[in-house]
């Protein structure tokens, strides 16, 4: 068993990956709605301490992106500067063991990473590798000029586990440029075991690796829609509560909660994606504790939900439907306030409304209505 608190990770994405095209560093690319870097860290989310290395200029953008869920180092001049900030900043510390990790590899996998992880109880230092099985050639001007020799050829992949004081020190006696770290390992004379990569764990390079990589994860990718539809009466009050917005008005919404009817509509949209009923089965209205509720509470527990099965909200369109009070000029805050309990991006809310051109119980302003459509994607 590995010992996840004395492993820490470290994640290095400082570079600007102009290969891959796009316009921005490639890390920072969205494959299927999360971007390169945000899977790679994701997939040691069983290990506790992960120090992502970024580039100086991206450092609010990780703040943005991660929160404190890793720590944040800024990277060198080159690699080599990067990773060795890094693990800098865990020397001294508990931690006995490091596995870096390529941040352009998103989809390295649980049995890669426990094999490393395992290898080193009994080598300095352990990477994952595939022999080399195409035949090799040289060439020059567009033409073959040989073939090379491919027994004992390997391809290296991430991540590369050393214990920390090992290759800290290898890293301290080796200053210049090297291809990965355990080029500076064997510089410091440490013994490398090899283990079984796998093809899965592609580096993202070039600009076709990205549509590859939609491709890997459009076999797996799971997309659900789901809606919802809720109303509440008026009754005599003096404001209403609309996506979490509180807004004068000559009357109030009656309900066993605070009556957020856009906001339930919201929420029951995510419940029925996710084929979990609707809000009066996860808070029985029945239940005195729900009195007066603020309908986050609802909310961030269907968001959570999804969230826990795996589930990103890919967008959230909302219509609000009544004659009074106006809703347009409050739409914006409305929808950052269902990014900010949803823990979204505020471009993937919508909030918008219309009457019912005084026609029905909208039209006859006896209540208001609201209905959501939302997509969840697994991916
Ligand atoms: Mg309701």
């Amino acid at each position: 068993m590995t010992d996840t608190a004395a492993t820490a990770i470290v994640i290095v994405a400082a570079g600007r990956g102009s290969r891959a095209g796009g316009g921005e560093p490639k890390q920072w690319r969205r494959i299927a709605g999360r971007s390169v870097l945000a899977r790679a860290v994701a997939a040691f989310a069983q290990f506790p301490r992960i120090v992502v290395v970024l580039h100086p200029d991206d450092m609010l953008r990780g703040v943005a992106e991660f929160g404190g869920r890793v720590t944040l180092v800024a990277g060198g001049e080159s690699r080599t500067g990067s990773v060795r900030n890094a693990l800098e900043s865990l020397a001294g510390g508990d931690i006995a063991r490091v596995l870096i990790h390529d941040g352009a590899r998103p989809f390295v996998s649980p049995a890669v990473i426990a094999r490393v992880a395992a290898a080193l109880d009994h080598a300095d230092a352990a990477a994952p590798a595939l022999a080399v099985t195409d035949a090799l050639w040289t060439g020059a001007a567009g033409r073959v000029t040989g073939v090379a020799e491919r027994a004992g050829l390997w391809r290296a992949q991430t991540p590369q586990g050393f214990r920390l004081d090992a290759i800290l020190a290898a890293y301290r006696a080796h200053p210049g440029p090297a291809a990965d770290d355990v080029e500076i390992a064997r510089a410091a004379g440490l013994d490398v075991a090899i283990v079984e990569g796998e093809e899965e764990n592609i580096k993202i390079t070039w600009p076709g690796d990205f549509a590859r990589a939609e491709r890997m994860l459009g076999k797996a990718m799971d997309i659900r829609t789901g809606n919802g539809f809720d109303v509440h009466a008026f009754t005599a009050g003096d404001h209403v509560t609309l996506c979490g917005v509180r807004l004068p008005h000559e009357k109030a919404l009656l309900g066993h909660s605070d009556a957020d009817v856009a906001m339930h509509a919201l929420t029951d949209a995510i419940y029925g994606a996710l084929a979990e009923g609707d809000i009066g089965r996860h808070f029985p209205p029945s239940d005195p504790q729900w009195k007066g509720a603020a309908s986050e509470i609802f909310l961030a527990h269907a968001a959570g939900l999804a969230r826990q099965r795996g589930y990103a909200l890919s967008n959230a369109d909302v219509t609000i439907i009544c004659e009074r009070p106006k809703i347009g000029p409050h739409a914006i805050d409305m929808a950052r306030e269902l990014a900010r309990i949803t823990g979204s991006g505020a471009d993937r809310i919508s909030v918008k409304a219309t009457t019912s051109e005084r026609l029905g119980f909208t039209g006859r302003e006896e209540g208001i209505a609201a209905l959501a459509t939302v997509t969840l994607v697994r991916a």
